[in-house]
């Protein structure tokens, strides 16, 4: 996960990365210690390795991206992870986020559409010693065989909030989603309240995310 010494070149770009991130306003110190933690180079295609701990998102191949490091942390920091939690993560990419919960202490559960990107995450992720268990398909159902999950994170912007997934929430748990049009979206964390799932939903940030492909989501041809 992390080595130490010479060994970690990247080290002082990823603090200074992690300091901005308390300066826009990230307080959860696990979160900022868990992203302290994940090379995020090892996530990025090679090329773009000297920019991996910019505050920006950058294209991993299939026109989709590794989330801005700003994003992955508020995001992150709404789901508020416990040891042991079960938390499911709609949009793999490029396995970041992924390693971030895992490192958290969450027992992680991924899917993702693209099964190229899925295969190069899991390459990334299988070289650090996290749990995780992952697959290609549509995320907007969610993985009902490991349900219901004590939050649930979406890293696409689809058009509404996708039911499928309030269902397999534990009551009490949250899903963190970018629901709006295709050109911004706003973060919405949906607090599930019974077994008829009803929710509550606190609006955060405006962001652009990838589209959310799927039958949840948006039309394959949007992709
Ligand atoms: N969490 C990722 C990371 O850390 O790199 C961010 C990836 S990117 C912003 C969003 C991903 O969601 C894309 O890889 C895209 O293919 C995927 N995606 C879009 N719709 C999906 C769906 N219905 N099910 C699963 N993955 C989906």
């Amino acid at each position: 996960m992390v080595k130490s010494g010479l060994l970690d070149k990247y080290r002082e770009a990823r603090e200074d990365m992690v300091r901005l991130l308390g300066d826009r306003g990230i307080s959860d110190e696990r979160v900022l210690s868990a992203m302290l933690k994940v090379e995020r180079h090892l996530f990025v295609p090679i090329p773009l390795r000297s920019h991996a701990y910019d505050d920006a998102a950058l294209p991993i191949g299939e026109g989709q991206t590794i989330s801005q490091p700003f994003t992955v942390a508020i995001m992150t920091e709404a789901l508020r992870v416990k040891d042991d939690d079960k938390i499911l993560e709609i949009g793999t990419g490029s396995g970041y986020q992924a390693a971030v919960l895992a490192v958290l202490g969450a027992r992680v559960f991924t899917i993702e559409r693209i099964p190229s990107l899925l295969k190069t995450a899991r390459q990334a992720l299988d070289g650090m010693n996290v749990r995780y268990v992952s697959k290609s398909s549509d995320g907007t159902i969610g993985w009902k065989e490991f349900a219901p999950f004590d939050g649930i994170v979406v890293t696409a912007g689809g058009p509404e909030i996708p039911k499928t997934l309030v269902e397999q929430l534990k009551v009490g748990g949250r899903l963190i989603v970018p629901v709006g049009s295709h050109d911004f979206q706003q973060l919405k964390v949906v607090t599930k309240k019974s077994e008829s799932n009803d929710y509550t939903v606190e609006d955060k940030s405006d962001f652009k995310f990838v589209p959310l492909i799927g039958r949840d989501g948006w039309p394959e041809t949007d992709g």
